[in-house]
Order: structure tokens, then C-alpha cells, then sequence
């Protein structure tokens, strides 16, 4: 399998060599040159996998410079039940007949980011010392990314990471899940000002080539194709939950912010998953439900983006986006270019045309916002009714696969995160805290390790020189 960028770069590269790298040369995404095709037949066979072995059995079809033992003993180690919770490591619980929520967040963070970042951990380790390399990874965080990307990388020999967040500015405790963290390849840095001058760091550090070559600078970000990868694999666990036959159809609803998540399902139908639609949720952030509605793209400045109650979901632009485009336009890589590589930057969007607009729904593609009132609303009918906490996130997606869900239509909702990290909202919305795991009891008195640092890059640049010593 070689892999392309979407702005035309057509470099026939294999898995491990984008693995470490983050947009292809032109300013791409990177994507297979093709869906490797799943027929009933193989359904039929991997139903009832145990999930790292449909892990591996996905995986295969698109790695194939990493000798099968060593991928399989990778996914192995990674989707257990000591890292999960349970051997299905992705249950589904039942709400109501044709309407399930898949638990995707009982990894070590709670939230569905650790199913594709502890595999990525993984996979660099292993990537690294087959190279005899090693990678210093930046990133900027308001919340979940961050902890994920600590808690994959944490103890991986090779890999080291710096993990700039805004001080004072995220939840008790999700200070408490990254600052409490041991090991000594992790190191947190909380920046004094914004989550933007995070980000506006990260970037000053990463065009600095000269730096950025010298002490190894990479990422984990969204657009990584290992980790969109990686969640192809609960779309066909889901589905094998939810039916007894290959014809079956089922449908996903799916919260939505960078469209990582839900192009992973995109991913999955192309193969031929019988997934019958896409339902896109987004919340007041509402970039990717105007596009499903208008044809047009349209991305959002900074002072019109909305901070929620899903957090997680509040982002300007989707940058998955386009590799979605991509296919929808036949892959016509002239035509991305023009699209996100000229009117993007110029005009901050750009309209379909509406023939391309309209097949849109047949990739099975339909989407939903949802408000603060709409989240609570139902945060509390689904614990009235049914006695589940979900939290605001898996709230706006259940929300949409309500109204968007036709009759008969089987609905998977993905829970991507658990109540437990947005507790201020659940007692909104219930008047009660949600239960917390029994091994995250007490983190916010444990010791913490975090420097604090002005919204300066050379004094972040400085902190990263002190510690890449070999
Ligand atoms: C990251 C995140 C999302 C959005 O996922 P995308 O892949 O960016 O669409 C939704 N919910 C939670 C809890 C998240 O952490």
C-alpha cells in the first residue's frame, strides 16, 4: 500500500514513512492510494475477533513495512483489558430497540483519543528504535489531546514530549491527569496566556527548520493518518455489536470537531462496512453542519469561535476536512489545491458546486448542531429514562441522531468522552458529580510536575534544548 497527498504530491510513500510526519510536502493530507475492499465474506470471518486481533487483521490492509508478528504483537499489547476496562474494549450499551452508545473512552484518559493514541505510542516506539532515531514531540492543548498524547508517549524509549497548555485555564482536573504524570520523558508546560499563544508557540518552533531539525521536532496532531487509522477499527467492532449478518446496515452518530473522528467512519464505509450514514454533530462550533447544509465552507475567526460546554468540539475550521473533499470530488487533486490551498487562505472558505454538494449524501453524509440548553436537555432525559450518565459531548451526538434518525434506522451514538471530565456540566444538568474511575480517585493531591513559562518562544525553545541531551 503507498500513500498520496491530497493537493497531488503522488511520492509513492509507505505507512512508516509518514508515520512520524505530519502534512505531506505540498501542504496535503496524506491518504492510501486506494480503500482495500472488506466483502461479506471477510465480515463474516472476522466477526467475533477479539479486538486487537480485528485490529491487526484492519491494520494489515494498509501497513505492510512492519513484519506481521511484530504488528500483531503491537496490537496486542496496546488494546487490553488492564488499558481498556474490558475485553470488548469497545462495548455497546443498549438505550432503546436500534439505538446503542459505544463506550470508546474507558482508556487512561477517558476519552475516546487514547483508542488511536496508544497504538500511535506504539508505533513510534517501535518506528524510533528501528531507525535508531529519536523525536521530541510539541503540541499546544486545551484539554483531552494533551493527556492522551502524554499518556501514549509516557515511558516510550526514544520519545520525549512537550505539552504547552494555558495556566490556570483547564479544568482541576485535567491538570491533575497530566501534571501528576511520573515519567520522565513527559514534560508539561504551562504557558502564561491563552490556549491561541500555545498554539502560536508551537508553530513559531516548528517553522524555525533549523531548530526544528536539530532536536527532532514532531507531532501527534489530528491529521496524523496512523491515528485516523486506528479508529477505523471500532466502526467495524461497533457494527459487529450491532448486527448478526453482513447485510445488515447500522448508522453511526458521531460528535464532531477536527473530523478526525467521523472521516475514520467515511474510512470504514469506503471499505464497504455496511454503514448506512454518517451523522455529523457539532455543537454552537458549527463549521462542518453549515457545509452538510450549504455546500459551503466556511471557517471561523477566532473572536466568532463559541467556548461550550463541548469543549473538545469548539474549533474554527476541521482539519480532516479535506480529505473527505478529496474523495468526494473523485480525487481530483488540481481541484483540492485550488479549493483549500488558494480560496481557503484567501477568501477563508469556499462554495461546492451543487452537483458535488449533493453527493455529499451519498457517502452517506447528514449533520446536526446542537446548544447548551439542547446538551443538558439531554444529559438529564437519558438519566431519567434510562439511567446513564453520558457526558457533553456523546450528548450532542445522541441529540442528533434523535432528530436526524429515521424510522427503523439503526444508530450506534460514539461516546467520546466519559461524564466524569466535565462534571461542572453533569451537576448542571443533574445536580449530582458523576462517578469517577476508582484509580483517578484523589490525582488532584497528587505531586505535580509542570514548569511555568511566559508566552515567549525562545525561553520554549530554551526548556526543549535543556532536555534533548544524548
Ligand atoms: C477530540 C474530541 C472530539 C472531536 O473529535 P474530532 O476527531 O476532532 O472530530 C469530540 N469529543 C471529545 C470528547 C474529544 O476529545
Amino acid at each position: 500500500m503507498r500513500y498520496v497527498s491530497t493537493r497531488g504530491d503522488a511520492t509513492p510513500r509507505r505507512f512508516c514513512e509518514i508515520l512520524l510526519e505530519g502534512l505531506a510536502p505540498d501542504g496535503g493530507l496524506y491518504l492510501p492510494e486506494r480503500y482495500p475492499r472488506v466483502d461479506a465474506g471477510t465480515l463474516t470471518r472476522w466477526r467475533g475477533l477479539p479486538y486487537a486481533e480485528l485490529a491487526f487483521q484492519i491494520l494489515s490492509l494498509y501497513i505492510d513495512d512492519i513484519p506481521a508478528a511484530d504488528l500483531r504483537a503491537l496490537c496486542q499489547r496496546t488494546y487490553t483489558r488492564e488499558r481498556f476496562g474490558t475485553d470488548a474494549i469497545v462495548p455497546l450499551r443498549p438505550l432503546e430497540p436500534g439505538l446503542w452508545i459505544e463506550a470508546l473512552s474507558n482508556g487512561p484518559t477517558l476519552a475516546f483519543k487514547d483508542m488511536a493514541m496508544q497504538l500511535l505510542g506504539g508505533l513510534f516506539e517501535y518506528e524510533l528504535a528501528r531507525r535508531g532515531e529519536r523525536l521530541n514531540i510539541l503540541g499546544a492543548t486545551s484539554g483531552d489531546t494533551g493527556s492522551a498524547a502524554e499518556y501514549a508517549m509516557r515511558g516510550k524509549a526514544g520519545v520525549q514530549v512537550f505539552m504547552l497548555s494555558p495556566h490556570g485555564r483547564m479544568s482541576p482536573f485535567q491538570q491533575a491527569q497530566m501534571y501528576s504524570l511520573p515519567d520522565a520523558n513527559i514534560h508539561n508546560i504551562a504557558i502564561e496566556g491563552v490556549f491561541d499563544d500555545c498554539q502560536d508557540i508551537v508553530k513559531a518552533v516548528s517553522n524555525d527548520l533549523v531548530f526544528k531539525r536539530a532536536h527532532r521536532i514532531g507531532s501527534v496532531n489530528s491529521i496524523n493518518w496512523a491515528r485516523l487509522l486506528a479508529q477505523v477499527v471500532y466502526y467495524f467492532a461497533g457494527w459487529f455489536q450491532a448486527t448478526t449478518a453482513s447485510d445488515e446496515r447500522v448508522s453511526f452518530a458521531v460528535p464532531s470537531g477536527n473530523f478526525g473522528n467521523v472521516c475514520a467512519g467515511h474510512v470504514a464505509r469506503m471499505m464497504g462496512l455496511p454503514i448506512g450514514r454518517l451523522l455529523v454533530a457539532t455543537n454552537e462550533n458549527d463549521v462542518l453542519d453549515e457545509f452538510f447544509r450549504t455546500g459551503c465552507y466556511r471557517v471561523r475567526a477566532a473572536a466568532e469561535t463559541h467556548e461550550t460546554s463541548s469543549p473538545s468540539m469548539d474549533i474554527s475550521k476541521a482539519s480532516n476536512f479535506e480529505r473527505f473533499v478529496f474523495d468526494l470530488l473523485g480525487r481530483d487533486a488540481a481541484r483540492v489545491r485550488k479549493l483549500f490551498g488558494t480560496h481557503l487562505a484567501r477568501d477563508g472558505g469556499f462554495a461546492l458546486d451543487a452537483a458535488a454538494h449533493k453527493r455529499c449524501a451519498s457517502f452517506g453524509f447528514v449533520s446536526g448542531r446542537s446548544t447548551h440548553a439542547d446538551r443538558l436537555a439531554t444529559i438529564r432525559d437519558t438519566w431519567q429514562r434510562f439511567g446513564a450518565m453520558i457526558d457533553p459531548h456523546t450528548a450532542d451526538g445522541l441529540k442528533v441522531a434523535r432528530e436526524r434518525r429515521v424510522a427503523g434506522e439503526p444508530v450506534v451514538v460514539l461516546e467520546t468522552a466519559l461524564p466524569v471530565k466535565f462534571s461542572s456540566t453533569l451537576v448542571e444538568a443533574l445536580g449530582q458529580e458523576p462517578p469517577r474511575p476508582e484509580a483517578l480517585v484523589g490525582i488532584e493531591d497528587l505531586p505535580r510536575r509542570c514548569d511555568v513559562l511566559p508566552a515567549d518562544v525562545s525561553a520554549v525553545k530554551a526548556l526543549i534544548a535543556a532536555h534533548d541531551t544524548r
